[in-house]
């Protein structure tokens, strides 16, 4: 099973990144198949490199495992300048406001969603002419925070009920402009600005392309 394939399954990434097959995992980590182990693999050396300090051994974390081995394997991350440290900082805390107790709009929905956009991105006759590496990069981006602190209750819940984000965004997709607005401050804290090595311009793409895709996933 191939992160590449239509088939891939999130469920198996998210049982192989947890904490407990982590330890116990005996793939070789030169494996280029990217089946869930080389995913397990990953994450063990990311723990290893002591990035990432993860709050439940139990819990998986597929997204920021997927996500960090993507922007890698585009050469997205040194193609922006990011910091490797700010980034893997940023996929862990995305996650981890992936709340766990969401029946579906949880880290593995966000992983299987990224996913699915890598596989129509880079198998669905869109590369290349269609996709550069600024809209990959906002691509995967918008994947990884589409869902972002999402309160497993839909915009018409919200409006309806007068819930705080209703009010804030004037009944105008609530949920998604609060998952752009909510994630976009995250990416200014310091600790986790990873994008701060793009241009002035390149930032403003990105920007604009990350807060499109997301508004529309409504
Ligand atoms: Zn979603």
């Amino acid at each position: 099973m191939s992160a590449d394939e239509w088939c891939f399954d999130a469920y198996a990434l998210e049982t192989a990144t947890n904490g407990e097959s982590t330890r116990v995992g005996t793939h070789d980590d030169t494996c280029p198949c990217q089946c869930v182990l080389c995913f397990a693999s990953l994450h063990n050396q990311i723990l290893m490199r002591g990035l990432l300090v993860f709050s439940s051994a139990r819990a998986g974390h597929p997204l920021s495992t997927l996500a960090y081995w993507l922007l890698h394997r585009a050469d997205l991350i040194q193609w922006a300048g990011m910091d490797s440290d700010k980034l893997v900082r940023f996929l862990q805390h995305v996650e981890g406001s992936y709340s766990t107790g969401n029946p579906y709009h949880n880290s593995r929905h966000a992983a299987d969603v990224l996913q699915s956009l890598h596989v129509i991105m880079t198998r669905g006759g869109l590369m290349p002419g269609y996709v550069d590496q600024t809209t990959m990069l906002a691509a995967y981006l918008a994947a990884i925070v589409h869902d972002y602190e999402h309160r497993g209750r839909n915009n018409d819940f919200l409006i309806n009920t007068h819930d705080d984000l209703a009010v804030r965004y004037n009944d105008r997709s609530p949920m998604e402009n609060h998952h752009l607005a909510a994630a976009f401050a995250l990416l200014k804290q310091s600790e986790h600005n990873c994008l701060g090595g793009l241009s002035k311009s390149a930032w403003s793409k990105i920007r604009a392309l990350i807060i499109d895709l997301v508004l529309a996933t409504e």
